[in-house]
Parts: C-alpha cells; structure tokens; sequence
C-alpha cells in the first residue's frame, strides 16, 4: 500500500475512534483495519498515530503496564481504567475538581504537547461483582 493510501486509512481510523469515543491501542487499530481489509503493520501504525500525537490530533496516553493508548478526543481530560475488565472511560477534569492552566506553564516556557491523567482501579461493576 502507498503512503497516502496508507494516510487516508489511519485518518479514517481516526475519524471512527472519534465519532464513536474509543480509545484504541496500537493492537486494536491493527485488528479493526485487518477487519477491514487493509493490512499495515503495528510498526507502520505507531509510527503514523505518533505523527498525529505531535500534530495535537491525537492524544496519547501509557497504562501502568506500559501499553500506550491513542484517543481522538484532545479536548483536555483524564481517563479511568479498569484493572479486571479493561475498560476505559472518560473524565472529566471538572468533574475531578482539577483546574488545569496551561497557560500557566507556557508562560513558564513550556511547550505542551500531550496531556495525560490516568486513574486505575475496579469500576463499579466490577467492584460490585468482588
Ligand atoms: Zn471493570
Ligand atoms: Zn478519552
């Protein structure tokens, strides 16, 4: 597959993880275009959802089991994993009370690229059936 075709795939990839809210891993990108035909390999993958990562159309994030999981949704919030069943969801920092300024650290001279927060822990499903 050419580049600009390979492009045009992973964008549309892009567009279905952030008209449906998922957050895949690099795995999950590979199974669904597998699915769909297309077979780009996981190095090929990364490497484009890390382009986007750097671009600010992805946001990026590493569970404590160092898996790196892209979402499509940049707009600033964090995110809740479960440890049994995997599922991720959003928060919001609003909601968590976390008043993130990021003009503040520019003005510090920081140049922000990716922003992640990540709690860990059983959801209530999972926390009830224990
Ligand atoms: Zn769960
Ligand atoms: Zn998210």
């Amino acid at each position: 597959m050419k580049n600009t075709k390979q492009r045009e795939v992973i964008l549309g990839v892009i567009d279905k993880m952030k008209r449906e809210k998922l957050h895949y891993k690099v795995e999950d990108v590979y199974l669904y275009l597998k699915s769909q035909g297309y077979s780009i390999n996981l190095s090929t993958i990364y490497r484009n959802f890390n382009d986007f990562v750097e671009k600010g159309l992805l946001l990026k994030f590493i569970l404590s089991d160092g898996t790196a999981v892209f979402d499509a949704n940049v707009f600033e919030h964090a995110h809740f994993k479960c440890l049994k069943c995997g599922k991720i969801e959003d928060l919001s920092f609003k909601n968590m009370g976390i008043n993130f300024k990021k003009e503040t650290l520019e003005s510090k001279g920081y140049n922000l690229k990716n922003i992640s927060v990540l709690v860990e822990g059983l959801c209530s499903d999972c926390f009830k059936k224990n």
